[in-house]
């Protein structure tokens, strides 16, 4: 099992108790880290908290990743709290409902903006933030969450698989630039899980039948799968891995039909 006993992490994306952020949160607790946990807006900050409180995680704090302002209140609470950061775990992703339910083509400009900035831009924003923190402890781990919908057209992802795809070309990008920091960025590409993110696309079940009739393994995954994955790439069984994209989806994407 992984040990991150002395190790502090940041978990951004708990919305509740089924959330892939959770569930990554609950086994890097187990291992022994302590963490900051983030929620976002008043809605959900009664459910975070006492989830967090499960975990003791010291700080719980709000965090919309569209404003700056809490992004930076975020890791200056790390900061004062922790002095420094081993890794982060961004599990935040939206797109308005209408943009999944409409033919792609009709994609709206402003549907667009906030996908890409919400699930795509926030890794960007909050890996600046985690470099002085991550480099105080001589490095760190940044782990993302992504889908196949940004490399396949999967019916009703839409917009999210181009977010998708812009989050998974920052992931390269942001592994080149804090490289040399010995920062290492990495994603998840998990199968479909029933959250309430994954709720909101039209057909879910669909898929999760595919998963189930096609995927090499026969089945789908669960969201403590994907935390097994997060601990290898948070710990230190994963030191020599950046810039990837790590599939945790009973194989499906391997199929050709
Ligand atoms: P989830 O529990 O609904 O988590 C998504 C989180 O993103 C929620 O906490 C949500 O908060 C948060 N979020 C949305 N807008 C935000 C903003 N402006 N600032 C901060 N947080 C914001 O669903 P999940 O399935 O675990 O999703 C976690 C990640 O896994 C996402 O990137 C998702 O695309 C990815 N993923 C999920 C699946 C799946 O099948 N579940 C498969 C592959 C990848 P609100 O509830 O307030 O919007």
């Amino acid at each position: 099992m992984t040990d991150l006993a002395g190790k502090h992490g940041l978990v951004v994306g708990v919305a509740n108790k089924r959330s892939l952020s959770w569930a990554i949160a609950q086994a890097a607790g187990q291992a022994g880290a302590r963490l900051a946990v983030t929620y976002q807006g008043e809605r959900l900050e009664e459910n975070v908290r006492k989830l967090a409180d499960q975990l003791q995680s010291p700080l719980v704090l709000p965090c919309d990743v569209t404003d700056d302002a809490q992004i930076a209140a975020v890791f200056e609470a790390i900061d004062r709290e922790f002095g420094g950061l081993d890794f982060v775990v961004h599990g935040a992703a939206f797109a308005p409902q209408g943009e999944l339910l409409n033919p792609f083509v009709e994609t709206s400009r402003e549907g667009f903006r906030t996908a890409l900035e919400v699930s795509a831009y926030s890794l960007i924003a909050l890996a600046r933030q985690a470099r002085p923190l991550m480099e105080r402890r001589g490095g760190g781990s940044i782990v993302t969450l992504t889908y196949l919908g940004s490399i396949r057209v999967l019916p009703n992802y839409n917009v999210m698989g181009v977010a998708k795809a812009a989050l998974e070309a920052g992931v390269r990008y942001l592994a080149s630039d804090l490289g040399p920091s010995n920062i290492r960025v990495n994603a998840i590409s998990a199968g479909p899980v029933k959250t309430l993110a994954a709720a909101g696309i039209p057909g879910l079940s669909g898929f999760l039948q595919a998963y189930r009739e096609r995927a090499p393994l026969r089945r789908g995954i669960d969201a403590a799968e994907v935390a097994d994955t997060a601990m290898y790439l948070i710990g230190p069984a994963g030191r020599g891995m950046t810039g990837e994209v790590l599939f945790v989806d009973a194989g499906y994407h391997v199929m050709g039909v």
